[in-house]
Parts: C-alpha cells; sequence; structure tokens
C-alpha cells in the first residue's frame, strides 16, 4: 500500500486486526488442518498395513487352531477306532454266545438276511448280515462281535462326533450302534467290502493295516454325508473285517457354520481333492454355488455315492487354481477375487483327511472398521474446518464489532478533538476542556485546549503587533511615497529581495517581475559585474558603499545614485543590503551644463587672462622705455629746471603707478590662469618691513601720518613665504593704510605669533569700510571711495588675497566707518632659520679704468628701445662699451670677434631665444667663461631660478633699474 493512501481509521484498525491476528491464526488454523488431514491419512496407510498384518495373522492362526480342534477330535476318534478295532480282534478270537435279548431279535428275512428287528430296551447294536452272502452267515462270529456292544455304546456316548461305531465283515456283516432299522435303510443284497468304507481299509488300499479315514460318502445308514474313521480287523493275514466309527459331516460342519468369524467372513472345509465338505450360506452367496444339504434317502443306497463335480473348488473357474497353490502349503494365506471383491483366504491342513479349513474373509470388511474410523475422522475434520469456519466467521464479526467499538471510542473522541481544533483554527480561541476516557487523547484534547488558549492570547498580542506595524506600514508608506528615493533589498547573490518606490516607472521592469530576479539580468554584464563587486566589498568591509549608475527604466534612461549599505543578521554576516537608489539625473544635468559653463568660463577667462597677460606685457615695453628714459633724464636732474624736474617727478610717479598697475594685473590674470607660482622659502618679516618701510614713510610723512615705528615684536620673526610677494602684499597693505587715512592720522604695525602661525597686524585711523560694503573689498576694481578722492586700481587687496593663499596664510579684515580698519596677515611661521640668499649686490662703486682697457659688454636685443635705454645706462659709465645685436645670429657673430666681458641677452628673441644663445656661448671653449646676463620681462621667480640654473650669470627684469644694472656690471667686470 502506498503511504500516501488515506483510509479510514476503521478500514486500518480492521486491516491491522485482520494484518496481527487473523490471517497468522488462520495460517497456523490451516496448516494444523493440513497436518491433521496428512496424518490422518498417514495413519490410516500404517493403520491398514496393521490391520491387513493383523488379519492375515489372525485369520491363520484361526484356521490352524480350528483345524487342529478338528484334527484332534478326527484324531480321538481314529484312537478310539483303533481302541474299537483292538476290542474285536480280541474278541472274535475268543467264543461267545447270542444273549437272551439278543437271541430274541435277531432273526433271518425273506431276501436272507439276518438281522435285528427291534432295539433292546438298554440299547443295543443293529446287526445287518447280507442276504448276498456267498457263503454261510457266521453266527458264532456276529455272537463275538456282539459282546463288543457296550463298548460301542460307550464310544458312541463319549465321542461327541461319532454319529455310529460299526463293524463290517468280509461276509457283509454290518454291526452297528446306536440301533437302526437296518431293513430300511440297507438292500437286502448289499455286499459291503465294495463301500468306500470297506476297501480303504483293506490290504491294497491300506498295506499297513493303520486306522485311516475315508472321502466324504452320503452314509447308506441314512446318516447324510459322512467320513468315517476305518480300520481293518485282521485275523492273522486275513481281513476279516473293518471297524469304523462315522462322522457326519453336519457335526463337523454345524461346528464351523456355528464358528464366530471375525470380519463377517466364514470358514469352509475342502476335502483332499477339493470336494466342499462344509459351506455356509454366507459362503455360498460369496462363491455362487449352493451347498448340497440334503439327499433323497427314498431309494436305498447299493453303493458309494460321492458329492457332484459342481462341489469341487478345484472344478470352479474362479477358483481351480487354489488347487495348486492349496497343496503347495499345509496353511498359508492368499487372495482371490470373488464376486469381483477382493477377499483373504487363509487355509488349514488336518492331518488325518487330508481336508483343509478355509477362512475367507472380504478385503473390505477387514478395513471396515479402519474406513468406518477414517469416515469419522473425515467427518471430524469436516466438522473441524466446518467449526473453524463458523468459528473465525463469528471471531470475524466479533473483531469487526470490537473494530467497530474501537474505532467510535477513537474516532468519537477525535472527531470531538477536530473540532476543537477547527473551532480553534476559526478564531475561537478559548475552548473548554474536554474529557475523555482514553488518557492520550484526553492529554491531546488538554493540550489543544491550552494550545488554543495560548494562541488566543498570542493572537491578541499578533494583534496588537499587526495594529502597530499597520501603523508603522502606514507610516513607511507615507515615509517612502514621501521620498523619492527606490529602496532595495539584496541579497549576497544580488537578488531582489525586497523593493519599495512611490514611483514604479523608475524600476527597469515592473516591481513583481524584478523580485526574485537578479541584477544580473537588469544591467548590462559590466555594470552587473561592477554591482557585484560592490557587494562583496560591502560584505567583507561591513561599510556603505556609493555608487552611481544609468540604467533603462520603465520611463527613460536615467542616472541613480545608491549607497549600499549591510544590513547586519543575528549572525554577525552580512547577507542582505539594502540599496538606496536616488535619481540624480538632474543634478547630473546639472552638472553637465556647470562643466560646460565652468569650461566656457574658463576658456573665457584664460582669453581675458591672456589678453590680459599679452596686453600688460605689450605695455610693460613702451612703459619701461618711458620709465627708463624719464630716471635717465632724472639721473641728470642737476641740468634740468625746477620745472622740467617736476615734470620728470609726474611722469616717473604716473608711470610708476601705471607699471604696477599693469604688473598687478598681470599678476592677477596669472593667478587666475594658474600660471602665477610662489617659491615658498623662511622669510624673516622685519628686514622685508624696514624694505616697506623706507617706500611708505616719506609717503606718511607727506600726510603728517605718525607709523608706529617699534617693530621689536616683529624681530626675528621668520615666516613661510614668497619674499617678493610677501613685500608685495604689506606694501599694498600699508600703503592703503596711508592712503585710506585722514591727515594726522595714525598707523600701527604689530607681529604675533600664535597657534605657529605668525600675525602681521597693520592698522590706521581712517575712513574705515562700512559694513554692507566689508566683503567687496577684496573683490578685483572694487573701489568704495571716489576715485578722485584717493587714487588707486582696486585690485590690490584681490592679488594681496590670492597671493596670501597662495603662501598658505589668510588675510583679514575688520573695519568700522570713520574709526578706522584692521587688516592682519597670518602665514605659517618657521621655527628654524636658514636664509641664503641667491646672491648680494654689492652696493660700493667701482675704480674707473684706462680707455684701453675699457670693458666690453654686447647686448643682444630685438627692441630698439630697450637697446637705447640699456646704451644709455651704461653710457653713465665711462669704462663701459656697448656693442648691440638685433639678433641671436649676429650677436653669436660679434661675441667671436669681440670677445666682450659680458653678454646680456634678451630671452624672448626672435628665432635662436636667450636660451640657445647661452648653451651655443657655454658650449664654445672660446666664449664658455664670458658671464652672460638674462634680461626678460617675465618676473616670476621660477623663471629666474630657471635661468640662474641653466648657467645665466644674473637675471634681470624690465623695466631695468639703471642704479641696480650699473652695479651688477661693475661688480662682474672689476671683482673677478
Ligand atoms: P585701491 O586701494 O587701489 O583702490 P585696493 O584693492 O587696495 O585698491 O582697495 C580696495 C578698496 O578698499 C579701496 O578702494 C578702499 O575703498 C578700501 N580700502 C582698502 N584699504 C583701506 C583702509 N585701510 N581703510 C579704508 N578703506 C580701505
Amino acid at each position: 500500500m502506498k503511504e500516501n493512501q488515506k483510509m479510514s481509521l476503521m478500514n486500518w484498525i480492521w486491516r491491522s486486526f485482520l494484518r496481527i491476528a487473523l490471517i497468522p491464526l488462520i495460517a497456523v488454523e490451516l496448516a494444523f488442518i493440513g497436518i491433521y488431514f496428512f496424518s490422518n491419512d498417514w495413519a490410516n496407510d500404517v493403520m491398514m498395513k496393521l490391520f491387513k498384518d493383523e488379519a492375515q495373522e489372525d485369520l491363520l492362526h484361526m484356521v490352524s487352531r480350528e483345524s487342529k480342534v478338528i484334527t484332534m477330535q478326527l484324531d480321538s476318534i481314529a484312537k478310539t477306532t483303533n481302541l474299537y478295532r483292538k476290542e474285536v480282534e480280541q474278541s472274535i478270537m475268543e467264543g461267545a454266545t447270542f444273549s437272551e435279548k439278543d437271541q430274541n431279535r435277531l432273526r433271518y428275512s425273506d431276501e436272507g438276511v439276518f438281522h435285528t428287528t427291534h432295539n433292546i430296551k438298554e440299547g443295543g447294536a443293529a446287526v445287518f448280515y447280507s442276504g448276498a452272502k456267498t457263503q454261510d452267515h457266521n453266527l458264532q462270529k456276529l455272537a463275538r462281535i456282539l459282546t463288543t456292544q457296550g463298548l460301542m455304546k460307550h464310544i458312541y456316548k463319549t465321542e461327541s462326533y461319532a454319529t455310529a461305531v460299526y463293524f463290517n465283515s468280509h461276509d457283509s456283516l454290518n454291526v452297528i450302534y446306536p440301533y437302526i432299522d437296518v431293513m430300511n435303510q440297507f438292500n437286502p443284497q448289499t455286499i459291503i467290502p465294495r463301500f468306500n468304507f470297506y476297501y480303504e481299509a483293506d490290504q491294497e488300499h491300506n498295506p499297513d493295516r493303520k486306522t485311516k479315514w475315508t472321502d466324504v460318502y452320503l452314509d447308506p445308514a441314512g446318516n447324510g454325508w459322512m467320513a468315517s474313521s476305518i480300520s481293518p480287523v485282521y485275523k492273522g493275514d486275513f481281513l476279516e473285517g473293518v471297524v469304523g466309527i462315522d462322522v457326519t459331516l453336519d457335526t463337523i460342519t454345524s461346528r464351523i457354520l456355528d464358528l464366530d468369524m471375525p470380519w463377517d467372513g466364514f470358514g469352509m472345509l475342502v476335502g483332499k481333492d477339493g470336494t466342499i465338505l462344509a459351506l455356509p450360506q454366507k459362503g455360498e452367496v460369496v462363491l455362487g454355488i449352493d451347498e448340497l444339504n440334503e439327499y433323497d434317502y427314498e431309494e436305498q443306497i447299493y453303493t458309494n455315492t460321492f458329492k457332484p463335480g459342481k462341489f469341487n473348488l478345484y472344478n470352479q473357474d474362479e477358483t481351480q487354481h487354489f488347487a495348486d497353490i492349496l497343496s503347495e502349503a499345509k496353511q498359508g494365506l492368499t487372495m482371490a477375487k470373488f464376486n469381483g471383491k477382493e477377499h483373504f483366504l487363509a487355509w488349514s491342513t488336518i492331518d488325518e483327511t487330508g481336508w483343509k479349513f478355509i477362512s475367507v474373509v472380504d478385503e473390505d470388511s477387514i478395513f471396515q472398521e479402519l474406513f468406518v474410523l477414517d469416515r469419522k475422522l473425515m467427518k471430524i475434520g469436516a466438522l473441524m474446518i466446518f467449526g473453524l469456519i463458523l468459528f473465525y466467521l463469528m471471531f470475524f464479526l466479533f473483531l469487526y464489532r470490537r473494530a467497530q467499538k474501537l474505532t467510535y471510542s477513537i474516532s468519537n473522541p477525535l472527531y470531538d478533538i477536530n473540532k476543537l481544533v477547527q473551532e480553534i483554527g476559526a478564531g475561537r480561541y478559548y475552548q473548554n476542556d474536554e474529557s475523555f476516557r482514553i488518557e492520550e487523547l484526553d492529554e491531546t484534547a488538554t493540550s489543544i485546549t491550552s494550545m488554543g488558549k495560548t494562541l488566543g492570547s498570542a493572537n491578541e498580542e499578533l494583534y496588537k503587533a499587526q495594529e502597530k506595524i499597520k501603523a508603522k506600514e502606514s507610516d513607511l508608506r507615507a515615509l517612502v511615497s514621501s521620498i523619492d528615493d527606490v529602496i532595495m533589498i539584496l541579497d549576497e547573490n544580488g537578488k531582489y529581495i525586497n523593493i519599495w518606490t512611490n514611483d514604479e516607472s523608475k524600476l527597469s521592469r515592473p516591481k513583481d517581475e524584478l523580485l526574485d530576479d537578479t541584477i544580473e539580468s537588469v544591467f548590462p554584464e559590466k555594470d552587473a559585474l561592477f554591482f557585484m563587486a560592490t557587494i562583496r566589498d560591502v560584505q567583507e568591509t561591513g561599510q556603505p558603499k556609493t555608487v552611481e549608475y544609468e540604467i533603462d527604466t520603465l520611463a527613460d534612461k536615467r542616472w541613480f545614485q545608491g549607497r549600499l549599505a549591510p544590513i547586519v543578521e543575528e549572525s554577525g554576516e552580512y547577507q542582505h543590503f539594502v540599496l538606496t537608489a536616488r535619481d540624480i539625473t538632474d543634478l547630473k544635468e546639472l552638472q553637465e551644463s556647470l562643466r560646460r559653463a565652468k569650461e566656457e568660463a574658463e576658456q573665457a577667462n584664460k582669453a581675458k587672462s591672456d589678453f590680459l597677460s599679452s596686453m600688460s606685457h605689450e605695455l610693460r615695453t613702451p612703459m619701461n622705455a618711458i620709465l627708463g628714459f624719464t630716471q635717465l633724464l632724472d639721473y641728470d636732474k642737476h641740468s634740468l629746471t625746477q620745472s622740467q624736474r617736476e615734470n620728470i617727478e609726474e611722469i616717473l610717479k604716473a608711470g610708476n603707478h601705471l607699471l604696477t598697475l599693469i604688473n598687478e594685473i598681470l599678476d592677477l590674470a596669472r593667478i587666475e590662469a594658474g600660471k602665477l607660482t610662489v617659491s615658498i622659502e623662511s622669510v624673516e618679516i622685519y628686514p622685508v618691513l624696514e624694505e616697506v618701510l623706507g617706500i611708505i614713510n616719506p609717503l606718511a610723512s607727506k600726510r603728517d601720518i605718525t607709523i608706529d615705528h617699534n617693530l621689536d615684536s616683529c624681530e626675528g620673526l621668520y615666516v613661510y613665504a614668497d619674499r617678493t610677494r610677501l613685500k608685495q602684499v604689506l606694501l599694498n597693505l600699508m600703503s592703503n593704510a596711508v592712503k585710506y587715512n585722514q591727515d594726522q592720522g595714525e598707523i600701527r604695525i604689530k607681529c604675533t605669533i600664535k597657534n605657529s602661525k605668525a600675525q602681521f597686524l597693520v592698522e590706521d585711523t581712517g575712513l574705515g569700510i562700512d559694513d554692507k560694503e566689508i566683503d567687496q573689498i577684496f573683490e578685483p576694481f572694487t573701489r568704495i571711495l571716489d576715485e578722485k578722492i584717493v587714487e588707486g586700481t582696486g585690485i590690490g587687496l584681490t592679488l594681496s588675497k590670492q597671493l596670501v593663499a597662495l603662501m598658505n596664510g589668510t588675510i583679514s579684515v575688520k573695519s568700522e566707518l570713520g574709526a578706522g580698519s584692521k587688516f592682519w596677515v597670518e602665514l605659517p611661521s618657521v621655527e628654524t632659520i636658514n636664509t641664503e640668499p641667491v646672491y648680494e649686490v654689492d652696493s660700493e662703486l667701482h675704480v674707473p679704468l684706462q680707455q684701453d682697457q675699457k670693458k666690453k659688454v654686447l647686448y643682444i636685443e630685438d627692441n630698439l628701445a630697450n637697446l637705447h635705454l640699456v646704451q644709455k645706462m651704461i653710457a653713465h659709465d665711462s669704462q663701459i662699451e656697448m656693442i648691440s645685436a638685433m639678433n641671436g645670429e649676429i650677436g653669436l657673430k660679434l661675441v667671436k670677434t669681440h670677445q666682450p666681458d659680458i653678454v646680456l641677452v634678451d630671452l624672448n628673441l626672435p628665432g635662436m631665444d636667450g636660451y640657445e644663445i647661452l648653451s651655443v656661448l657655454k658650449n664654445d671653449d672660446s666664449t664658455k667663461d664670458i658671464p652672460v646676463i638674462a634680461v626678460s620681462a617675465n618676473a616670476i621667480p621660477q623663471e629666474i631660478e630657471k635661468g640662474i640654473a641653466v648657467g645665466f650669470n644674473n637675471y634681470l627684469t624690465n623695466p631695468i633699474d639703471v642704479t641696480a644694472l650699473l652695479r651688477l656690471l661693475q661688480k662682474l667686470l672689476y671683482e673677478k
């Protein structure tokens, strides 16, 4: 039976009963019944054999016993016969006379027969002396024989089988006891020696002269079928006669017939020759022969009469083979078929007569009992089976009833329990306790009711929790719908576990389709791999990560910024992740437009810077000329008028202002273009301040502004800065403090160190700045005051702020309108000081030389104004002669031919530039020792350093300062 096949409880119990109890029982019972029938059959066979053997033995025993009995009796008769013979032999030897009684009853008949006429009272023998005698009757002999009458009587009485005792003589005398009416019985002419009971004893038939038995014959004396024990009576060798004792077959037969044969059999007596001597009626039926019992004595018997041939057993078809079998052994057993039925046939021979006593038993009747027993046993067996069937039917019925009862007693509580469970299942948790007889079911019911109660209370809790969750859910829903982010739960394999969004169009596919799908199926392979790598990363580090990705949503292509954060499991591992995705498409677009705008602005700015740069550069060249020539005029001011001197001063003032403006714009442009770099080194503030004050003091004193000259606080203070730029910044702050001060105002300078920062403070008592405008002062070209009041460019502070920032510092302001302003610069301070000036210009002047010793300076410059200017400057030293060349090639030739002492070279030449010229000069042994000085408009410190590094002896920037140039030349020419 399949395990999952369902069945009713009744069915199950019933099947269990059948399987466990009935089937084995029936099997055992059937086995026992089989054994019973088999053993019955076997016992039957054994019994049959036993019965057969026993029956055979019994039959043999019985026939031998019966034949013995007959033998014994016949033997006794034979002995008596012998005794009687002796008596007769004795009596015939002696003389005797008739007794009176005999005398009276003896007489001759008409036929010449001497015979007794009647019996005597006490019983005597009958005498028949045949009329057919051949000689005279010997009455003397008769008288002698009659003396044996007493013995005859005695023999007759004592021998129960004896029917007659007689003496027959050779001359046909017959004396017979008991008395018979001889004349009626015997033929008067009877010749006795012709009868078998006589001649069988004669010399011829019985040479031993013994007592012997005759065959069965019909008694002529009327006693029916009989046999005689006969014995010859000799007188000498003469056979006087024969004595005999008759035994009628009836006496023997009646015994045989009376025999109570077992198994309903019968006994029979058969003569030597096979003649049936005695056969009971039962035997007649079996053998199909009618016994010849009667014989007609109406006629007198003259001769021997024997049974007819049909009474001979050996003459019958069915039985003739017995002639051989029976004659073989004295006694034996054989099977014979009579009337188609098997019969046992046991025989035993009676020695005296050679008769056979045969008992015949129907084989079936031997086994009759056994058959009966067998049938009874079969009946018992059948009854047993019937009884068993009945019992099992009853038992089945009983078991069926039991099973039903059992089913009811289990199923009823089960139904009740089921109902209980259904009730609880339907939400009616609080059920009354049910009581059942079966303990387990009772316990189950109790457990279920208590479970129901537990469930009830749990359900209540659950309901409350659900309510809370619902509230939270609605909050969550409100939250989710209020935020535009898509929130997703992913597992470690990138599978979507849950998704929340207020706008499904932000998903790549409908939510239901996405759930249980993986990132790999949603994203292109590259993005998916990146996502998975991010998940791995987050899983390993436990730290959230941000990713940006573009995806085809249900609406359109959109950018998302996703934050992937791990969810901590109870185990402490990370298997699930929250991906919060925010639509950043607009932001991306904005970024892109900003980037483009920036790029454009940068380009515009670059264009502006380039423009300013080239403009400034272009302006500086003429400015050089203007300022240079004005300086030259100023250098020779003693030859000028007062008014000319004042004009020159104005030109210088305006020119310097313009140059400052140009320089500042150039710096600003460079800063904006990112091209301005500062070289940071440790710079001592104090000397810088002194330099600045040197420039500022004259300006301040013009307006009676007092500068607090106590610079102790600044002494020994070093900062990391670009010296030039620091000076530029300080100069700007100080000049502003003067410019925007009031007359007779005050300026205070102070240095402090705080948190590794050096602070330089400039405080004035000037106009101050309005709070509203204070933020704008660092913007380029912002000027709060009217330009006419105070002159300025409006980019000083802007540039200063940017320069300080480049030097990792800050610039700050605090101001009060009408009271004054405070500006301070903060820069990283230096603890250990290392200041090695690149070079130093000696301020001492040279010794004049002879004309022929005049030094030659070759200046290679394409700008004619510059050439003139320098020429004018050098003309101040009569010891120096200047040669010029307009390009590199000519310049080099001139070097070869003139061997100048110093070469000045403009770095920015058309064709071969200053660096190339230097390289050629330094690589030529004849020129390599000539000092070469670079002249350039590029005043960036890095450029200067670079120039010195490649081999220039010095680096001068335009506009060339006359004094500085002359000092340098003198130093190089005369201090070698
Ligand atoms: P400029 O001085 O050439 O105008 P700046 O950039 O140096 O340009 O200064 C910008 C503006 O800030 C000035 O025009 C002025 O109005 C204001 N300012 C600067 N320094 C001071 C100061 N010490 N006191 C008052 N106002 C000042």
